[in-house]
């Protein structure tokens, strides 16, 4: 077996309510790594194209790669074709879990079926069952973790599992761990609950896979985990992320007039200190945290100690608040911590169902959407009890929440009247806690939609070999950037022999255009060819940013289009965002010319 990976993948079919296992291809792993594209890879081989997302022929692939489970690289990737957008449905989820089934003796795990009655698997390294978890259904996210911790006898199970959200099959519902390490993003949770599968506990004793190189690995550990803390790489980030997390952006984002207050109106905004990570810090945190072995640790527990909210604990972070207090212009504190708990406490995407909080609210004010059309909400800027009575509605699928819980693709033609011009998204996934204008292109071409994540191939690398984006930069000395150094170690750990950084940009131009593919093939929601999908709302390009650092600030259709044109060029595209065919041929990607000539891709 080659150094790093556990060499097999755990198979389990619901509906059969069996388990099997089989190895890891390796050939697949070669050209792919492992983590997000190689369950991309399983995705397009083991699914038919137009499967309806909610049906038991959907997988839900949990994937790691040949260096999870090392310091710096707890993280897994959850793929499966996406309830919310139609297209590839793809979560990143940290925390202790990823390696815990690295420890059990598998790569990843591949989920098919439907179970007839709620089920848990539970994984204790090759022992497999699957459980039932009726005492489980209707229970939060911490509840059912502690209720499957005490099921299974074993304090140091890890376990995933969803919420309320999942289950009522809100399209906006996440995978949660440890209550708040989501998988949030494109609705793991709802392909989740279609399964009927309330959760994933894993005992692994196994320990990380034989290293093809073990002392070079650790010499290059001992080199980032000393460089960890030096003045370098403290400037590079790691010292806010150590002090407040990615908290700190709050105020960092409105200063660099990226910031998305009221619906992406403004940039910047007088009270943004209200929520920032300092206030944060002096205030309401209690404890620091981090994923498993990671030598920076940017988990911050925080607890509201007075006021309505008196007792909410939980661990915000930049991405899941933005949109829920910058967005909805709810820029309190506590409010921030009790939202943030709301939405991991019952299983949905804080971004999510923020954007849809902060649509809403742009349509009340304009009289688009009516009280009566909320329910008798008065759903104004601000106001933290509308907001989290709205996100109440919207897990449970009560009233106008039944609308909402589609997500943006589904319910915008239902509600008409123009409101789709309020709507911050793309492909139907609402955008993440940066303007436009700071983006650029990103929103718009990214294969899952409006994430905030760069559909680049070094983001594509670092989801595939399965490092922390936060921790990008880690390095020992010397070393250029952290490419080089995880490069490094996933050449040691497999004994294979890939360029720096040639080798590996090609693998992730390789896996970005392997999305686009299965995009291209699903229909690209609907609407081919790909660049009418790869588009902001007007509102992105129309809107001038008025207050603060942010004043005059724009992002102009005409340059939207150039950096369009330039990001298909330089991803060996048509200009209508097609992969050339010589493009995937050169990477290996044959297969996908078959399938895209059956859909038509490259017909004018
Ligand atoms: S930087 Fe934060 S998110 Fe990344 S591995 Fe460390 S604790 Fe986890």
């Amino acid at each position: 077996m080659v150094g790093g990976y556990a060499g097999r993948y755990l198979e389990v079919d619901l509906t059969q309510g069996s388990a099997t296992t089989a190895p890891t291809d390796m050939a697949v792993a070669k050209n792919l790594i492992g983590g997000l594209n190689y369950a991309v890879h399983l995705l397009w081989q083991r699914t038919r194209p137009g499967i309806d997302p909610l049906s038991p022929e959907n997988l839900l692939v949990f994937a790691t790669g040949p260096i999870t489970g090392l310091p710096g690289t707890e993280r897994g990737s959850v793929v499966y074709k996406s309830p919310l957008t139609g297209l590839i449905g793809h979560a990143e989820v940290g925390g202790h879990w990823c390696s815990e089934l690295k420890f059990a003796g598998y790569d990843g795990i591949v989920i098919t079926g439907r179970a007839d009655k709620p089920a848990y698997l539970y994984i204790k390294d090759d022992a497999v069952e699957v459980r039932s978890a009726a005492h489980l259904w209707g229970k939060t996210t911490s509840q059912t973790e502690q209720a499957v911790v005490k099921d299974v006898g074993d304090p140091f199970a890890r376990v995933l599992c969803i919420g309320p959200a999942g289950e009522n099959l809100s399209r906006e519902a996440c995978i949660v761990h440890t209550s708040w390490h989501a998988a949030a993003r494109t609705g793991s949770g709802c392909v989740m609950g279609s399964k009927k599968l309330k959760a994933v506990a894993i005992r692994g004793t196994k320990g990380f896979p034989r290293m093809e190189d073990p002392d070079k690995c650790f010499e290059l550990i001992d080199g980032a985990i000393a460089n960890a803390r030096s003045e370098e790489l403290m400037h590079e980030g790691h010292y806010r992320l150590t002090k407040m997390g990615s908290q700190a952006s709050q105020v960092e984002r409105a200063d660099e007039a990226r910031g998305i207050f009221k619906n992406f109106d403004e940039g910047d905004h007088p009270d943004v200190v209200n929520i920032g990570g300092p206030r944060q810090l002096r205030r309401n945190r209690v404890r620091d945290d981090a994923c498993f072995m990671c030598p920076v640790g940017c988990m911050h527990s925080s607890v509201v100690r007075s006021g309505v909210f008196a007792g909410t604990w939980g661990q915000p972070d930049w991405d899941s608040t933005a949109n829920l207090t910058q967005q909805c212009l709810m820029l309190d504190m506590d409010g921030l911590i009790y939202l943030n708990a709301l939405c991991d406490e019952y299983g949905i995407d804080a971004e999510g169902v923020g954007n849809t909080v902060a649509w809403a609210m742009e349509c009340y004010e304009r009289g688009v959407l009516t009280k009566s059309d909320l329910d008798g909400l008065e759903l104004v800027w601000g106001d933290v009890s509308a907001e989290a009575k709205l996100i109440w509605k919207i897990i449970h699928r009560e009233g106008v929440g039944n609308l909402l819980a589609d997500g943006f693709k589904h319910f915008l033609p239902r509600v008409g009247k123009g409101s789709e011009k309020f709507a911050m998204q793309s492909k139907g996934c609402g955008f993440g806690g940066y303007q436009p204008w700071s983006y650029r292109e990103t929103y718009a071409i990214n294969n899952v939609g409006g994430h905030h994540n760069v559909d680049s191939p070094r983001s594509n690398l670092a989801d595939s070999m399965t490092y922390c984006l936060f921790l990008g930069a880690l390095r020992p000395k010397g070393f250029r950037e952290g490419l080089e150094y995880y490069g490094a170690l996933f050449n040691a750990a497999t004994g294979w022999e890939f360029k720096y950084p040639e080798g590996f940009d090609l693998i992730g131009k390789r896996g970005v255009l392997l999305g686009r593919a299965y995009n291209i093939r699903e229909g690209y929601g609907g609407v081919m060819p790909p660049s009418e999908a790869d588009v902001y709302p007007e509102k992105a390009h129309s809107r001038v940013l008025t207050y603060g650092t942010a004043k005059g600030k724009a992002y102009p259709r005409e340059v939207f289009l150039a950096d369009r044109a330039n990001y298909y060029k330089s991803m060996g595209c048509d200009e209508r965002g097609v992969p050339l065919r010589e493009t995937l041929k050169s990477l290996g990607l044959d297969f996908a010319i078959r399938d895209l000539e059956k859909v038509g891709a490259w017909d004018q």
